[in-house]
């Protein structure tokens, strides 16, 4: 009986080991797996899940373990989104630190204020480098209150504008870097055409006021002077309505309210139909407008009563500003994809310093010397041309002439 009884005890402590060893065996190879997956060297979903002894905890920790990677995944997901967006950003954004450390900055911050040589780790004051931007940065940390600053570099003229953020969490900085440049130029482009037009429209309107002062206070009991001074208030009268068009045929231009009907056209026909519209007007001036182009010329992809408008402006100005015995000259030419068209004449010529600018709106070289222009046709003519794919552009001598250059594409 004692015998049997031992020997009972003895197989149930044997049975007890023996399921201790193998407890320990899996749990020991169960750690193994968790370490090796924590490692990444396994992915979590073969993380076993039924270790005998252990069905429920391994199944609890497999569970968890991929509930974290889910998680992971998404948050993986959503930093490289967020990445993508900081990078496709043409506004800079620097993440700075409570001592200024930058933390993170995105290509147009470093393109902005680092010339790509890596912002991140810097210090702010380093990075925005103008006082005023470091000081806007300042105040934020100081006040825990958003900042704006904006200031002109005086290497780059560039106009920058920073947004300082606080981060009250972690008590560093989100710096947004905005590059106003372009809108800077474009508020300074419409101040100067408001008051040009503003100028420009006061001169007449004085002269009319004058004129019509002078007849009420008896002018008009004197016929021959009414009649003379009527005739230079129809004068200032059709420049009045000659600068209106042409201002509203420039803002439709611009805003490309102008379709353009594109046609093959022969060069040689354009140059001779623009020739023979300007040809009386030469004469009259003591001028002689001749044609030099050949009939043969490849065609071109044009407009052709939008560029011949462009010509008749050229021919225009050549006649206006060539003193009479003087000659223009209509020439057409291939040059790569286009065809060239040359208006030269043997005029006053322009000064170099103001041939770059004759193309802008208003911009006259000697208001004296215009006879009435509005100083619109060149900016009209280079918004037609560049809307036909070309370019437009003028040499000059003094005193010895000039010839405009225009290029339309081949058809
Ligand atoms: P405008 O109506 O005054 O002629 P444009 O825009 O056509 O206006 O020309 C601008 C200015 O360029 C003119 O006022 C003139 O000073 C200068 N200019 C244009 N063409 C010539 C030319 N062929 N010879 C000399 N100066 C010219």
């Amino acid at each position: 009986m004692l015998l049997a009884l031992l020997f009972v005890v003895v197989l149930a402590l044997v049975w007890i080991s023996w399921r201790y060893f193998l407890l320990r065996h899996h749990a020991a190879e169960y750690a193994r797996a968790i370490e090796r997956t924590a490692k990444g060297e396994m992915p979590a979903q073969d993380l076993p899940s039924d270790i005998p002894g252990l069905e429920t905890l391994s199944s609890s920790i497999h569970a968890m373990v991929t509930g974290f990677r889910a998680q992971l995944a998404g948050v993986e997901t959503e930093r490289s989104r967020l990445a993508a967006i900081l990078d496709q950003l043409t506004d800079g954004v620097l993440i700075a630190d409570e001592a200024g450390r930058i933390l993170l900055a995105n290509p147009a911050a470093e393109k902005l204020l680092g010339e790509g040589s890596g912002l991140s780790g810097r210090s702010v004051t380093v990075a925005l480098r103008h006082h005023q931007l470091v000081e806007a940065w300042r105040k934020c940390q100081q006040l825990g209150e958003m900042q704006v600053e904006t200031v002109e570099l005086p290497t780059s003229r560039q106009f920058i504008q920073i947004v300082a953020i606080p981060d009250r969490q972690t008590g560093g900085s989100l710096l947004v870097v905005q590059d106003l440049t372009r809108i800077r130029r474009l508020e300074t482009v419409r101040r100067d055409f408001i008051s040009n037009v503003s100028h420009e429209l006061r001169t007449p309107l004085a002269s009319l006021k004058a004129l019509t002062e002078t007849l009420q206070e008896g002018a008009l009991e004197d016929p021959p002077a009414a009649r003379r001074f009527l005739g230079r208030i129809q004068t200032e009268v059709d420049a009045l309505t000659q600068m209106a068009t042409e201002l509203l045929e420039l803002s439709r231009i611009e805003s490309g309210q102008v379709p353009l009907e594109l046609k093959v056209v022969s060069p040689s026909r354009l140059i001779q139909s623009a020739a023979e519209r300007m040809k009386m007007q030469a004469e009259r001036s003591g001028l002689n407008l001749h044609v030099d182009c050949p009939p043969d010329l490849p065609k071109i992809r044009a407009d052709l009563p939008r560029l011949e408008q462009v010509l008749v402006n050229l021919i225009h100005n050549a006649v206006k500003f060539t003193p009479p015995g003087g000659e223009i000259t209509l020439t057409a030419a291939p040059q790569g994809g286009f065809i060239c068209f040359l208006v030269h004449d043997t005029g006053v010529g322009i000064p170099g310093d103001d041939l770059p600018r004759i193309f802008e709106r208003f911009y006259r070289v000697d208001r004296s010397r215009t006879g009435g222009g509005t100083g619109l046709g060149l900016s009209i003519s280079r918004h037609l041309v560049e809307a036909h794919g070309g370019r437009i552009w003028a040499e000059s001598l003094e005193s010895r002439g000039s010839t405009f250059f225009f290029t339309i594409p081949l058809a």
